[in-house]
């Protein structure tokens, strides 16, 4: 049997019976260090922070992906929501919760979640409240149907519609010592590297060069132009707002672990830029990628778009300021 070292003195008891329900623990596999531990029951996780069962617990809509789950901003608190594929999303303060991208929340596009469904918010004291905003298919936290709202106690499965999210506090660390931040990426969690321990091992990602590059917006629409190390090439309109949208990104993450700095996600790519066509899908955005990507290289530069499954798309270069 694998032994697990860690503190289980916050299990709660009035909350009746939950899977797993041990809070304070530092999850540390102490067998072997390859196989990281589920942080709701410590079984060996299959799913990133999660085993098979736990993740399957948070399961309720079959046909999602984890694509429709977007943290727009992390927080900066100890403690995060986990969703069936393991990923973390790390709270703030303040975590709004709904369907609607707020730039400062978890973005959710399923069809169970309203557009402003809840809030999770830390009180002085360090305790989290989960709360529903009336939302229409409501929230369920601990087998509760939440009216308003509830406290939450590391382990709650909770629901917002049909989407299930562990609560887990603090945030847990991955034990996995050969983790590395590609594999990371490749799994497409949505935190920061920073966030998985002491142990996590940076290996083999460099900082991004600095490019000069910067727009020009031709007088009267149509688009314009990128100049790219003093070579000017002609861009769209739709094409010139991506490549702003991916500065500006590049621009904002500056300091943030290079593995998920600067990336945007395709779901904000369709709001932001000005579709010539009613209902852009994300077939759309990647033609529009494509488009872009073969305008730069006409500056003599290759590869200035990067993209990762489940973060979306970035510039592979730092633009100079
Ligand atoms: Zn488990």
């Amino acid at each position: 049997m694998p032994s697990w070292s860690g503190r289980a003195d916050r299990i709660s008891p009035q909350r009746g019976e939950r899977r797993g329900t041990i809070g304070d623990v530092v999850v540390r596999n102490t067998y072997d260090s390859s196989v990281p531990a589920c942080c709701i029951c410590f079984a060996p996780a299959e799913r990133l922070t999660l085993c098979e069962a736990c993740a399957n617990a948070a399961r309720k809509v079959p046909d999602m992906v984890p694509e429709q789950i977007l943290m727009e901003q992390p927080g900066d608190r100890n403690a995060c929501l986990v969703d069936a594929w393991g990923r973390i999303y790390r709270l703030g303060t303040i975590t709004p919760v709904g369907r609607n991208a707020t730039g400062c929340g978890i973005a959710i596009h399923q069809g169970s979640v309203s557009r402003k469904h809840a809030t999770l918010e830390f009180e002085d004291a360090g305790t989290v409240y989960f709360r529903d905003l009336g939302s229409t298919n409501g929230s369920v936290v601990a087998n509760r149907s939440v009216r308003d709202s509830i406290e939450l106690v590391t382990g709650d499965l909770l629901f917002v519609g049909s989407v299930g999210f562990y609560f887990v506090s603090p945030v847990p660390a991955l034990a996995s010592s050969k983790l590395s931040v590609g594999t990371v990426s490749a799994n497409a969690v949505a935190e920061t590297p920073a966030d998985f321990g002491a142990d996590f091992e940076n290996t083999d990602i460099k900082e991004p060069a600095e490019l000069d590059l910067s727009t020009i917006e031709a007088t009267g629409g149509g688009g314009g132009f990128v100049c790219i190390e003093g070579r000017d090439v002609q861009v769209s309109m739709v094409q010139l707002e991506l490549l702003q949208l991916l500065m500006k990104r590049m621009a904002a993450d500056r300091g943030r672990p290079v593995a998920v700095r600067g990336y945007v996600h395709s779901s904000e790519i369709l709001a932001a830029v000005s579709w010539d066509t009613a209902h852009p899908s994300d077939n759309h955005v990647k033609q529009l990628v494509r488009r872009l990507r073969r305008s730069l290289a006409r500056s003599g530069r290759d590869n200035l778009i990067e993209s990762q499954q489940g973060l979306g798309y970035r510039l592979s270069v730092v633009p100079r300021v």
